[in-house]
């Protein structure tokens, strides 16, 4: 068995379990892209943030900071959409793709351990983890399938498209994998069984949803839910990108088969336009710190922003998690 290396988490695997035992609420951050824009970055590209681990590596270390100071127990990295066939498209080699893929877990363990190393920060919440995102299939695809799960490949396709980015992310010594805005239960599974290769590794699984019952192929969360209920690897299970209003409906979906975790970290409620690299409709989440109690109180112990989400949305839910007793 590989050795792998759990930086900074004392070698256990699941940082979502060791934060429940003590505090009520695992804060997670907002939307990486959003932010890198409001700095400047241009992310019109089929790489989106992904082009900025090899551009401007900085800007996306200083956004993780902005969430660890906003309250955010957890940075996510800039790793959704950094696959090996995506940087090969750009003419990185494999070597070179795997390199800036690692790269993302390694900026936000650094803005962790800057974080972290002034002990003013450390009241009332525990030490920020670093979970790597694993994007979908379909986000490599860069034509918004990631919302329809309609890409039509079978699970060992899909696993062998996972497998090189998920080794590389282990490697780098990731705290656990954020595998997100999962459309179909065929990629869940796919990963799940991608997963074993790494026992030593635990992840979230979390979907994108059509409505409040349904994943955005049509497949039941509540039947996704209870696959994923007795894989000991999986630590939380969810919904992220999807609009606020479905959300409640969804954890009472996830709750109906699952005893798992449930984590939650809507967008904005605005559409993505594919096409045009857009974001159209209404915004939401201006009552997010609200929504964020509700959802608590359906039963999601995780907590955060996906797309168009802001450090402002974050502090709102930290503010109020802090403020909740502790176990
Ligand atoms: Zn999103």
């Amino acid at each position: 068995m590989s050795r792998i290396n759990l930086s900074g988490w004392w070698g256990n695997m699941d940082p979502i379990a060791t934060i429940l035992q003590s505090y009520p609420l695992v804060v997670l951050d907002g939307a990486l892209a959003t932010e890198l824009e409001r700095r400047g970055a241009d992310l019109r590209d089929a790489l989106w943030s992904a082009r900025l681990l090899r551009d401007a590596p900085e800007l996306i270390r200083a956004v993780h900071l902005d969430y660890f100071q906003a309250g955010a127990d957890c940075a996510i990295t800039a790793s959704y959409q950094a696959t090996v066939e995506g940087f090969a498209r750009q003419g990185l080699s494999q070597t070179e793709a795997l390199k800036l893929i690692q790269k993302s877990v390694q900026l936000a363990v650094e803005a962790r351990d800057t974080f972290w190393t002034n002990s003013d920060h450390h009241s009332r919440r525990p030490r920020p983890f670093v979970a790597a995102s694993v994007g979908p299939y379909g986000a490599f695809l860069a034509d918004g399938s990631e919302y329809r799960g309609d890409y039509g490949l079978s699970e060992a396709d899909l696993i062998e498209f996972h497998r090189p980015r998920l080794a590389a992310l282990v490697a780098a010594g990731a705290d656990m994998l954020a595998c997100e805005t999962i459309p179909c239960l065929i990629e869940a599974r796919a990963l799940v069984r991608l997963l074993a290769e790494f026992p030593q590794v635990s992840a979230w699984m979390s979907f994108s949803a059509r409505d409040e019952a349904h994943l955005s192929n049509g497949d039941r969360l509540a039947e996704t839910a209870a696959f994923l209920d007795s894989q000991p690897q999986i630590a939380a299970i969810g919904v992220n990108c999807t609009a606020p209003r479905f959300i409640t409906g969804l954890i009472q979906a996830a709750r109906s088969s699952s005893r798992k975790p449930i984590l939650v970290y809507p967008n904005s409620g605005e559409t993505y336009d594919a096409a045009t690299h857009s974001w159209h409709g209404e915004m939401e989440c201006d009552a997010f710190g609200e929504q964020a109690r509700a959802w608590y109180s359906a039963g999601a112990q995780i907590i955060g922003g996906c797309c168009r989400t802001t450090p402002d949305h974050i502090r709102v839910v930290a503010q109020w998690a802090r403020s909740l007793p502790l176990h």
